[in-house]
């Protein structure tokens, strides 16, 4: 029989009842380090006073306005989110897939209204995961994802993962813009190289085509900068965030130059609750916090501390750890044994992580953790790693 909720996710039998910082306790109590931060998001940690305030002060005042009236925490957070980037202009969603689809939706318009409506299509990358809406699936082109739901949407042309040559070679007539993740999270955790992404930018500056930069996952410091593309020193012309942005409300944005939305006038796009008056008082506070040039300093120490402890743990495990990658405190722990089984032993000893493609197990956690965290989940990590030692020595004997 069904189950009530729809079964799409192979769900961990556990039940969280409430979180504090980075960690979560079971409806029995039960303490877990959280280095998931659900997939992200939480990227303050659980319960920060910050957000229950403006959120509580909020929820005193207006749940839901109309977008046909003008809505005082919007221009707020996109003052806020302007001021701190490249961007001229934001539209907010509910969630990364909805930003995706603004910015998809936004690059035709583009050049709709340049005189060029054949450029509609998007040059991605191989392993790319932007979201699970039918646009968003199309342009991940990941085949499970895509299998059963009819036509994959048109306009999509895949390269493989950081071959620039491949985005040169597929640029024509056709092309509305590059759609890439500067450092891939679903898909392993793969850091496209900073020259790379120089090379990509100067290429669609040279063809008139836009630069979008999905970092729904890499933004909001979770690389040691507030957005990926600072470290490679470029700026897209569109950027769908997410994830972190609410700090756990749901909420997403499209950010974009003025340029790049000149198509997005009166009457193009819409959405009910897209910047919903709780969920820009929670990411506004979120956001206030995370903009902090000391919370990105400390990012990046906790980032270099993590990454160190990391190199040694591989040192000490070569049977079970294959390599260590990524950014900051967006980590991928490339594994010999099936990730899986590295995320279970790691939930035995009472840490949560997130497996990813490539046989990755990620580690995100909430970018406010402190040194005794890392010691904490460093230990744990290597009980972890010992239980599978055993097991695999108990099943040579066997
Ligand atoms: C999570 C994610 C998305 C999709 O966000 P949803 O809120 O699940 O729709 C898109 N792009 C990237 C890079 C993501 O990590």
């Amino acid at each position: 029989m069904i189950t009530p909720v729809l079964p799409t996710y192979a769900r961990a039998d556990l039940e969280f009842e409430r979180g504090e910082g980075p960690y979560l306790f079971t409806t029995d109590g039960t303490r877990y380090l959280d280095f998931g931060a659900g997939i992200a998001v939480n990227a303050l940690g659980y319960s920060h006073p910050d957000l229950i305030a403006a959120l509580t002060e909020q929820a005193h005042k207006v749940w839901h306005l109309s977008n046909i009236y003008r809505i005082p925490g919007q221009e707020k957070l996109a003052k806020q989110l302007i001021d701190a980037t490249f961007a001229d202009t934001v539209f907010f969603t509910n969630s990364g897939a909805e930003a995706l689809e603004c910015a998809i939706k936004m690059a035709r318009k583009y050049h709709y209204a340049g005189g060029n409506p054949e450029r509609t299509d998007l040059i991605t990358f191989e392993g790319a995961f932007h979201g699970r809406t039918l646009a968003t699936i199309a342009a991940g082109g990941n085949a499970k994802y895509l299998e059963g739901f009819g036509p994959a949407m048109p306009g999509f042309v895949q390269v493989p993962f950081g071959d620039v040559k491949a985005i040169k070679a597929a640029i024509g007539p056709k092309t509305a813009g590059v759609l890439i993740e500067p450092l891939q999270g679903e898909g392993g955790i793969r850091v496209l190289p900073n020259e790379a992404l120089r090379e990509i930018r100067k290429l669609c500056d040279e063809a008139g085509i836009l630069l979008i930069l999905d970092e729904v996952q890499t933004g909001f410091g979770r690389t040691g900068k507030l957005f990926a593309h600072e470290l490679a020193g470029v700026t897209p012309d569109i950027m769908p965030v997410a994830k972190a942005l609410g700090g756990g409300f749901p909420v997403g944005a499209c950010l974009a130059t003025e340029a790049a939305a000149r198509g997005m006038v009166a009457g193009t796009h819409g959405s009910t609750y897209g910047g919903n008056p709780l969920a820009m008082a929670v990411a506004g506070a979120a956001v206030g916090l995370m903009t902090k040039p000391a919370f990105l300093e400390h990012v990046r120490s906790m980032g270099v501390k993590l990454s160190q402890k990391l190199a040694q743990l591989a040192d000490e495990h070569p049977t079970i750890i294959d390599s260590v990658r990524g950014q900051a405190l967006m980590l991928g722990i490339k594994t010999k044994v099936p990730n899986t089984e590295l995320v279970e032993a790691l939930r035995a000893e009472h840490m949560l992580t997130v497996g990813a493609s490539d046989n990755v197990v990620r580690l995100l956690p909430p970018l406010i953790i402190d040194e005794t965290h890392l010691d904490e989940a460093m230990t744990k990590l290597g009980n972890a790693c010992k239980a599978l030692e055993a097991k695999a020595a108990k099943g040579a004997v066997a």
